[in-house]
């Protein structure tokens, strides 16, 4: 699938629920409302948009939420997304928490990879930030995932006096397992916007201070993704910055993203949406959602408005569109 700009899309970020076991202070206020079983789209309809995805180009689909692993039903999902024709790749992003009894049965199912979000390696700190002592929990998942012999990738979010002493000893898990670590710039979303961001260029400032000039060679993205990294002398695994903020990556954006209500968007920052659960509940054709997905990826927009102070953005918090 080519949008309105020439720009590939091949990889699909799916949202699989708005709840979450935790309540990272920058993604998810203590009270939310809830939407309720019947909005959110079932497995069977998750699948048959997912099909329709693939058949049309996608490759790639990335598991999210909320926290995909409280969504009941998951490992079935999996087993489904695993079983399309043309093979897609399933991967998925999770906090970590459920995650270590969990990934036996979710490789047998055809996860691929997983990235675990971790932003402190300090106990007391993840309490305070997640609202939930779970520190041990993660830490066995990244043991338990990297021991299953599946890619991992471990994703932290620097954040101004939240876990800006905390950078180099995230980085530290790259150094005797072959894990990559990746940075990711804050977005100015919801909750977020309550918080500062470090940028890419500080945590590497930070990191390079901290390890010396061992940094040598930046290996640019994988291909798949807008990470830019680069190889630590001694480590195994590799650091990756992401940098929607500072150096947007809009021109080779390929990604869409399904919600778990079924909308269909674009853009992380525009409200636009196809609405593909009103299409399949009202009994469309897999004919006509191709048409509507088609038309929603030819007007994807050329680049986010982050920074700016376009009024036209979605109102929604990360946890509700799909991190
Ligand atoms: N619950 C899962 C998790 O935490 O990995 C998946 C959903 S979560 C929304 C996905 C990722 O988005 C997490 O790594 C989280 O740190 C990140 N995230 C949340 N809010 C963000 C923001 N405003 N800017 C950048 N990343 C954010
Ligand atoms: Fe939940 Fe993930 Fe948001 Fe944290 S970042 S509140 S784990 S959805």
């Amino acid at each position: 699938m080519t949008d309105g700009c020439g720009r590939i899309t091949d990889y699909l970020r799916l949202s699989v629920t708005d709840k979450c076991n935790l309540r990272c202070r920058y993604c998810m206020p203590c009270e939310v409302e809830r939407l309720s079983h019947h909005d959110i789209l079932s497995i069977e309809e998750t699948s048959r948009i997912c099909a329709i995805l693939c058949d049309l180009g996608i490759r790639r689909i990335r598991i999210t939420g909320g926290e995909p692993l409280v969504r009941k039903g998951i490992t079935e999902l999996v087993q489904r997304l695993s079983e399309i024709d043309s093979a897609p790749a399933i991967m998925m992003t999770t906090n970590g928490v459920l995650l270590a009894d969990r990934i036996d049965s979710l490789i047998d199912a055809g996860l691929k990879s997983v990235n675990i979000s971790l932003d402190t390696t300090d106990r007391n700190a993840y309490a305070r930030l997640t609202g939930e002592d779970a520190l041990q929990d993660v830490i066995a998942a990244v043991d338990a995932a990297y021991s299953s012999g599946m890619r991992v990738r471990i994703n932290c979010v620097p954040i101004r006096g939240i876990n800006d002493d905390e950078l180099v000893k995230i980085a530290m898990f790259a150094s005797d397992r072959a894990i990559d670590v990746r940075f990711i710039e804050l977005m100015p979303i919801g909750c977020a916007n309550a918080y500062e961001g470090i940028s890419s260029e500080e945590v590497r400032s930070t990191l390079t201070k901290a390890f010396g000039e061992r940094e040598w060679a930046a290996e640019g993205g994988t291909g798949e993704g807008p990470a830019v990294y680069y190889n630590l002398r001694g480590f195994c695994g590799r650091i990756g910055y992401i940098s929607p903020m500072s150096h947007p990556f809009c021109s080779s954006c390929n990604r869409i993203r399904l919600t778990q209500t079924g909308q269909l968007k674009p853009c992380l920052y525009y409200p636009d949406s196809a609405d593909l659960r009103k299409m399949i509940r009202g009994g469309c054709s897999d004919e006509d959602i191709k048409k509507a997905i088609m038309s929603c990826i030819n007007n994807k927009p050329a680049e986010h408005g982050f920074g700016s102070s376009s009024p036209d953005h979605d109102n929604r918090q990360m946890f509700q569109i799909g991190g």
